[in-house]
């Protein structure tokens, strides 16, 4: 590809408001452009980065045994009714209408229109198991788009559904796409850890997240220095949602001032308050303290709080009680929890309640985060303490270590949350209907792309990996003005393009100007035609090293392979 013909905007300046280098190297070197907020345009360079990882990653599915669909990303609300997601889901959903007044979802997700595909085509188990994935757009409203593409309101998903007859042959396929995410990860270069999430109601080691380790990373991970154990610690300490909630919504303190309400109060109560402030309230269940908080963006109904409470005798605690327990940080289901006194900005502590962990401190206090998607009934108060980094770790070996994590990926066994919902069933070799057991397995393929330049820069630009850079070769003309320099740049295009993708900078440009977009745009080996052309010998520089090498342009083949 010439420079000259293609379109690589580049930027002397960090853009104001990029806050993080994978952001403001990308809109640098002209990769991305925002056209508002987190909706983005991938320009050339992008793209071929993007076909790249998602080569990959079609790779790695196929040796999976899933194959390639593509579903519609607009989608009928008849659909998320059935599973209820329609009422679940919360602004996050981007909601339209059509032109008859219909209601349709942008998909942000594809669990109903997969189920709905599948449960119309598949009836005997002699069918099962199968394995779909699809590549797309997906669309989400976060409330923060945020670092650019990391995390976008539009971005590129790989999402992949498995159907089974079996729990052991969902395993089966779960272990499959877990060595196919690993090699995925490692063949885009990324320095990432499989990590137990939170699988709230699931219980067990049914799910994991891929997380790319990252300052940057909006996830919370606990490691073992001396085993491959880690999970995500999805903490919040109780302190830093009550000074957002006392910030945000002054208002809240007073409506909440602890008395005896009644569970239909306090549902009324959680389905009522406004957008942006964290609701919590402290019930004493069973003597017992359950702290229950949820987002105000969250659609949740009388239901999942009466749920909650059923056949437990639930009283708000006093102001004491609520007192003393807002001393304490809360930990996470799961073997990790808070450190005492790690500060933790409110936000990831409403990441960490919205999507439903329940917990408890050593003494025994219990914390339940609504969550709209899960049934409240089935959360179980799982008792947990309270770990502190350089602890010995839950498997024996090693010590607790704390690290930031980029979640890239994101594998869950479903079960028949779906398949029961929306009646997506088999008939079993005895002749009998049976739900489908589902799996879901999640790649952010535009986050993977950022995750990967986050990780993969120096002071003068990207670098990428070989495996998903771009273009193998940039081949640069140092002065097109001079024939000689021109004519070799051109040859040595020419001949290598047969073998290699190579990016020609035959702009009329300055040196200086093309070697510092050169850094910047990141393509792993540069070649320069420059003062010693008429001597046929070109200048070689690794971007990764810096290190360079005069040779001949005969030789220039055999000292690249
Ligand atoms: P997050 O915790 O970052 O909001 P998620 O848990 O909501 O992500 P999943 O529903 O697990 O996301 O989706 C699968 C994958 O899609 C994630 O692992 C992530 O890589 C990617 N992804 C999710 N939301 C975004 C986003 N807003 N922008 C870019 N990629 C995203
Ligand atoms: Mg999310
Ligand atoms: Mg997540
Ligand atoms: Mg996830």
């Amino acid at each position: 590809m010439r420079q000259s013909l293609t379109f690589i905007p580049t930027l002397r300046e960090v853009p104001a408001d990029a806050e993080i280098k994978s952001h403001q190297l990308l809109l640098r070197a002209g990769y991305i452009r925002q056209n508002t907020s987190g909706i983005y345009s991938y320009m050339p360079l992008a793209q071929k980065v993007l076909q790249k990882i998602q080569n990959i990653i079609r790779e790695e599915m196929g040796n999976a045994g899933a194959s390639e669909l593509l579903m519609p990303a607009m989608q009928q609300s008849e659909l998320w009714q059935e599973s209820g997601r329609w009422y679940s889901y919360g602004p996050e959903l981007m909601r339209l209408k059509d032109r008859h007044g219909r209601e349709f979802a942008l998909g942000a997700t594809h669990e109903e229109v997969i189920t709905s595909l599948v449960r119309d085509e598949i009836k005997s188990y002699k069918r099962l198991p199968l394995a779909l994935y699809q590549i797309q757009s997906k669309f989400r409203d976060e409330k923060r788009p945020r670092f650019g593409i990391l995390r976008g309101r539009e971005f590129i998903m790989k999402d992949a559904y498995s159907f089974h007859s079996s729990f052991e042959s969902l395993d089966e396929t779960y272990e499959k796409m877990f060595t196919a995410y690993s090699r995925i990860f490692e063949r885009c270069g990324l320095n990432f850890r499989a990590v137990i999430a939170d699988s709230g109601a699931m219980g067990g080691k049914d799910t994991h997240e891929f997380m790319v380790l990252s300052e940057v990373g909006e996830d919370t991970i606990a490691y073992s220095d001396g085993s491959g154990y880690a999970a995500n610690v999805e903490m919040a300490p109780v302190s830093a949602v009550y000074s957002r909630t006392a910030e945000e919504c002054p208002d809240m303190e007073k409506k909440e001032t602890p008395a005896q309400k009644t569970i239909e109060e306090v549902a009324s109560f959680l389905s009522t308050a406004k957008e942006n402030c964290i609701k919590s309230l402290l019930f004493k269940v069973d003597d017992r303290f359950v702290l229950v908080l949820s987002r105000g963006d969250h659609e949740i109904n009388d239901i999942k709080v009466k749920n909650l409470f059923e056949a437990r005798s639930a009283e708000l605690a006093t102001a004491e009680e609520a007192k003393e327990i807002m001393k304490c940080p809360i930990g996470s289901l799961g073997p990790v929890g808070v450190p005492e006194g790690v500060e933790i900005a409110a936000d990831h502590a409403v990441k960490a309640i919205v999507n439903g962990v329940c917990g408890a401190n050593e003494e025994g206090f219990h914390y339940v985060s609504v969550d709209a998607e899960r049934d409240l009934k089935d959360v179980a108060f799982a008792d947990l303490r309270f770990i502190k980094e350089g602890d010995p770790s839950p498997d024996g070996k090693g010590t607790i270590q704390f690290a930031r994590g980029i979640e890239v990926g994101h594998i869950f066994k479903l079960g028949t949350r779906y398949s029961v919902d929306m009646d997506a069933s088999y008939l079993d070799e005895n002749g009998r209907s049976q739900p489908m057991i589902m799996g879901c397995y999640g790649i952010g393929v535009s986050r993977t792309l950022a995750a990967v330049a986050e990780q993969y820069n120096d002071e003068y630009g990207l670098v990428w990996p070989a495996a998903i850079s771009p273009f193998d070769l940039h081949v640069i003309a140092a002065n097109m003005k001079s024939d000689a320099q021109a004519a070799l740049a051109e040859k040595v295009y020419q001949e290598l393009s047969g073998t290699y993708d190579v990016l020609f900078d035959d702009r009329a440009e300055r040196a200086g100007v093309k070697f510092a977009d050169s850094d910047l745009i990141g393509l792993p080996i540069r070649i320069t035609a420059g003062k010693r052309a008429e001597e046929n010998v070109v200048e070689i520089k690794v971007r990764r090293t810096g290190e360079k090498l005069e040779v001949h342009a005969d030789e220039l083949s055999g000292v690249i392979d």
